[in-house]
């Protein structure tokens, strides 16, 4: 692969990268698995003169988890949350994680890569916006943290600033009996980026049936990834059923808002509706084990 030429930085600590970042502005860019960003380079698509390397920078790599929520380094690969224990709902992420690309492309790809690059179809971003996840975002002098669901702005946007580096995904702690599921339909079984993605969240009353609370996102379906309010807010305080899933399924597919660009809208609506049954259906049963 020949590269356009620019200056390779390798900082070993945050701050060090974010005074970087700070210097050189929409002039740089930062490089964490490269899976993306390498294949943007080669095709000019983006012309940094300077990378940003991260892959020194260990403050943001791997995870933790306290009484309020999960803490992932923006750095984790995509083969480390595959095989993380994330309890009942947060199987949900690491469902998601297992279905990126290739064995060779999980062990490289980013949590952070997958949700800056804002594509309609990262995976990652639907389980995510299930999870009501929040994004730190760093840069020399401040930090802010937002709601998953305010990041992106279209595909291949999102609300950075050119010198922010994401740091951290938050997950907030989910009560128990809350249980999770990730379905995803692409063309062939691996190296495939989803045509349709579904990420179902739901929350269980003590009763084990009663539906308390529950979070859909939908990906590849719309400029992007994005959460089907509706869907969610027609299963709260109904039993977990074949029939209200099936209804809220439909709610669903009617929400999306595929751009008939890989397969026809007609197609995506369907896939989202049975994808949509399907994750519910999983997360009910997580939720009770
Ligand atoms: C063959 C192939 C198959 C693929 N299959 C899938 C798939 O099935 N599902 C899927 O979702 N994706 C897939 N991808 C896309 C890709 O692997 C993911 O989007 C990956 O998670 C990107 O992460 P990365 O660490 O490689 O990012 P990089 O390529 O290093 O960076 C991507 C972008 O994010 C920026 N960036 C990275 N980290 C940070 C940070 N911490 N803060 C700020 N900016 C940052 C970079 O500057 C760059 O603009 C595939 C890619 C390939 C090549």
């Amino acid at each position: 692969m020949i590269l356009p030429k620019f200056d390779y930085n390798a900082p070993a600590t945050l701050d060090e990268a974010c005074q970087m970042m700070a210097n050189y502005g929409d002039r740089a860019k930062l490089l964490a698995g490269g899976t993306d960003l390498l294949i943007a380079l080669k095709k000019k698509a983006v012309t940094p003169t300077q990378v940003v390397a991260l892959d020194r920078v260990d403050e943001i790599l791997g995870f933790c988890a306290d009484e309020e929520g999960t803490y992932l380094g923006s750095r984790t690969t995509a083969a480390e949350i595959a095989t993380a224990d994330l309890g009942p709902a947060g199987q949900v992420l690491s469902q998601a994680a297992a279905q990126v690309g290739s064995p060779l492309i999980r062990n490289l790809a980013t949590i952070g890569g997958n949700l800056v690059t804002a594509m309609p179809a990262a995976d990652m971003a639907p389980p995510l916006l299930a999870l009501q996840a929040s994004v730190v975002l760093q840069r020399i002098g401040d930090q802010r943290e937002l709601l998953l669901s305010d990041f992106f702005v279209s595909p291949g946007e999102q609300v950075m600033l050119p010198e922010e580096i994401m740091s951290m995904i938050v997950l907030p702690r989910l009560p128990e009996g809350c249980g999770g599921a990730f379905e995803k339909l692409g063309v062939r079984k691996a190296l495939e980026r989803s045509i349709v993605s579904v990420a179902a969240v739901i929350s269980l009353a003590d009763d084990g049936r009663t539906i308390k609370g529950a979070r859909i996102a939908l990906g590849a379906v719309a400029p992007t990834p994005m959460l089907a309010h509706d869907a969610a807010a027609s299963l709260y305080d109904r039993k977990a059923t074949p029939k209200n899933f099936a209804a809220a399924a439909k709610i669903a597919a009617r929400e999306a808002r595929p751009r008939g660009l890989r397969t026809s809208a007609v197609y995506s609506r369907l896939m989202v509706e049975q994808l949509t049954i399907r994750a519910l259906t999983r997360a009910y049963e997580a939720a009770n084990l």
